[in-house]
């Protein structure tokens, strides 16, 4: 009977120091760097799906700028997605991220930054901020970033997943990019990431001399496509037209979205 009795007594004082390690100094602290190694582990999982998504749905498509590819191997993607769907993020396409936008397929955002021929001390105006996602790829390679979001929500919300994440060069506005944003222009560079019915005359006015527009435009055949617009030094315009894409409209302020 005494057996059992120091038995219990001691089977209990273990299971009470047992519930106890986490709090204790040291052993605590293991239980907490247990734990935030598998998020690094995620993050390293991470790392590695970008270091595939670039060489596999990127570079082996033809994207060859050295600048592009970094950025696109540096910036989380996961990290402007909603968390239930980071999983999806680094898959070959496009998809709804909610509130009626979608973030960009890798490749596009890709190509579309390798179409605009950057600069590190460009000044680069975009046009439909969504996630922020393509504003941050775009921010790892210039000077700085001015993105216009036409939703309320999604420009709040991207200035501060941007902020969080520290792109520090990017100013998002909330307002109908069509407008394109005066006081900042000229631009080195304009992108537009969703489709116009025909190119806003603003948003050509407020590039430099020398600088480029990307933007995809809708055709006659209700697809869009990928444009580029040169504007050379005399100030002429030369338009390109390039791939077949879909990108959701460009909405005007009058269509009530705001
Ligand atoms: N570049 C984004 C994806 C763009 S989706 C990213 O990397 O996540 C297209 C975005 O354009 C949507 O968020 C939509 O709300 C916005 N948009 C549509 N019309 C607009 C307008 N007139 N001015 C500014 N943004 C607009």
């Amino acid at each position: 009977m005494k057996l059992v009795i120091i038995i219990t007594v001691v089977v209990l004082l273990f299971s009470v120091l047992f519930c106890c390690l986490p709090f204790m100094n040291g052993i605590g602290m293991n239980a907490i760097v247990f734990a935030k190694k598998s998020v690094e582990q995620l993050e390293e999982e991470y790392v590695l799906r970008r270091k595939k998504m670039v060489k596999s749905q990127i570079a082996a498509r033809g994207v060859k700028d050295k600048e592009v590819l970094e950025a696109m191997e540096t910036v989380p993607r996961h990290l402007f997605v909603p968390e239930e769907l980071r999983g999806f993020s680094y898959r070959d396409e496009p998809f709804s991220i909610g509130l009626g936008q979608t973030i960009s397929q890798p490749y596009i955002v890709a190509l579309m930054t390798e179409m605009l021929e950057l600069n590190s001390d460009d000044i680069v105006l975009e046009i439909g901020t969504g996630s922020g996602y393509q504003a941050a790829v775009l921010a790892t390679i210039v000077q700085k970033v001015y993105t216009i979001e036409i939703i309320e929500e999604l420009g709040i919300q991207a200035t501060e997943r941007l902020k969080r994440l520290g792109y520090s060069n990017v100013d998002v506005k909330i307002a109908d990019g069509s407008l394109g944003w005066p006081d900042k222009s000229p631009f080195d560079a304009i992108i537009v990431t969703a489709a116009a019915e025909k190119i806003p005359s603003a948003l050509i006015h407020q590039l430099k001399r020398g600088g480029r527009l990307v933007i995809p435009v809708d055709n006659a055949y209700l697809g869009q496509d990928l444009l580029i617009v040169e504007k050379d030094d005399e100030g002429e315009t030369d338009i390109k037209k390039t791939i077949p894409v879909r990108f959701v409209p460009l909405v005007k302020e009058k269509d009530g979205v705001k």
